[in-house]
Order: C-alpha cells, then sequence, then structure tokens
C-alpha cells in the first residue's frame, strides 16, 4: 500500500506537491469515491484511482529472481555509487528487493513492485524459509551446532529454532561450511548467530527462499517468476 498523493506522483500526472491539492480539492477518486485526505494509503496494482475524471493506468504487477552477486547493496539506489540490485535488471517498472541480503552475502534475492506481495513475504508470521550455506572460519562442535539449531540469543532477542546441518571440513585451514535455514530475517542475522559461538562468517549465500532456488542460475542472473510461483508463494 501507498500514499494516494505518491501514486498520483510516480504515474506522472503531478508533481506530489500538486498531486496533494487535487486531493484536497476533490477531484481524486478511489474506487469511485472523492477522497479528500491526504494520508489515505492506495494499492496501485488494484485500486481504480481517478484524478480529474481521468484513470490513472494501474501498474502492471512484476516479479523477478535475482542470484545476487557479492558487492552488491540490496538496494534501489546508493549514495555512494555503488552497485545496486536494481542494476540488474532493464526494465521500466520500479522494482524493489523483498527484504535483503548483505553486501558481502550472494544468493536469492526477490524484486517486485507488488508492495502487498513483498509485505507478505517478510512478515513473520508467513515463516518463509530460507536457506544459508555460510563458510565460516573455525570448526563448530556438534554442541555448538546444537545451539544454534536450538535458538541463540542475539541482541534483538532469541532466534527461533533452526535447521544446522554441517557440509564439510577443512581441518588444514580450519573453517567449514555450514547450512543454516532458518525462517526469519532480521538483520545480518546469520552472520550474528554464528557469531554467538565464536565463528566469523567468510562467505555467505541464500540458497534458497521457499521453493525457490538457484538452480541454472550464475551471479547476477534475472529471471522473472512464473505466475504458478507467484501464486504458490502467496
Ligand atoms: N543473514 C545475514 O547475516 N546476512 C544476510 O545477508 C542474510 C541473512
Amino acid at each position: 500500500m501507498e500514499r494516494l498523493q505518491k501514486v498520483i506522483a510516480q504515474a506522472g500526472i503531478a508533481s506530489r506537491r500538486k498531486a496533494e491539492q487535487l486531493i484536497l480539492e476533490g477531484k481524486v477518486k478511489v474506487n469511485g469515491q472523492v477522497v479528500k485526505e491526504l494520508g489515505i494509503k492506495v494499492n496501485p496494482n488494484q485500486d481504480d484511482i481517478e484524478v480529474e475524471g481521468v484513470p490513472v493506468e494501474k501498474e502492471e504487477p512484476v516479479y523477478f529472481l535475482l542470484y545476487k552477486p557479492t558487492g552488491v547493496i540490496s538496494s534501489v539506489k546508493d549514495d555512494k555509487g555503488r552497485k545496486v540490485v536494481t542494476d540488474f535488471l532493464e526494465i521500466e517498472q520500479r522494482v524493489y528487493p523483498v527484504g535483503r541480503l548483505d553486501y558481502d552475502t550472494s544468493g536469492l534475492l526477490l524484486l517486485t513492485n507488488d508492495g502487498e506481495f513483498a509485505n507478505l513475504l517478510m512478515h513473520p508470521r508467513h515463516k518463509i524459509e530460507k536457506v544459508y550455506v555460510a563458510k565460516v572460519k573455525g570448526i563448530p562442535t556438534r554442541d555448538q551446532l546444537k545451539l544454534l539449531a536450538r535458538g541463540v540469543k542475539l541482541e534483538d532477542g532469541p532466534t527461533a529454532p533452526a535447521k544446522v546441518k554441517m557440509l564439510s571440513v577443512d581441518r588444514r585451514k580450519q573453517t567449514a561450511i555450514v547450512k543454516l535455514t532458518i525462517h526469519e530475517g532480521r538483520n545480518r542475522q546469520v552472520r550474528r548467530m554464528f557469531e554467538t559461538i565464536g565463528c566469523e562468517v567468510m562467505k555467505l549465500k541464500r540458497e534458497q527462499f521457499a521453493f525457490l532456488d538457484l538452480s541454472g542460475m550464475n551471479p547476477g542472473d534475472v529471471r522473472p517468476l512464473k505466475p504458478i510461483e507467484v501464486k504458490h508463494l502467496r
């Protein structure tokens, strides 16, 4: 959901300021009703909006899966001019990422212009499983991995139970590769979880999001989601 004046401005009908004026003047209708309040939120993909009797074209919802490379910001623009996830798409619509992956994390990231869909997927109630593969410094013991699985205490509260699997160990280099499946999506959660057991994450990749994975894709590749995939995610 977005503010009505923002939707009007983004459709290129008027500046944000002018859109506010049009609303206050009673020249804007939402689903056939005149709206004179500025705070109201609308769904630009679903609500019928009219400005001075002219319908505002609905934006076609689009959904993409990006294999985010490392060294890319999960944002639509960066003040420092670094590469951002939307640089990988050549489309007219403004899309934004569903959640975020750290600059140094690679892997599966969804992008859409459908705010409702994005909110739904990010809502903790939805409990979408995300599978991460982490290369860590040090070799976690079985007990330490059990702690991660049971839940550890982070500054912003305990983590929910997770699935943890040791994939490989390099005794000479003292590193390990661990698969971690969580359904929460807190900031730097995986890195912080490993910190609690004294292991620094050297490399992190999100391999799966719900039933979606990266098969057949390389870093930087993008593909549209199939309608059936969008349907199953809802
Ligand atoms: N957890 C992290 O620590 N980083 C990510 O990018 C995603 C999950």
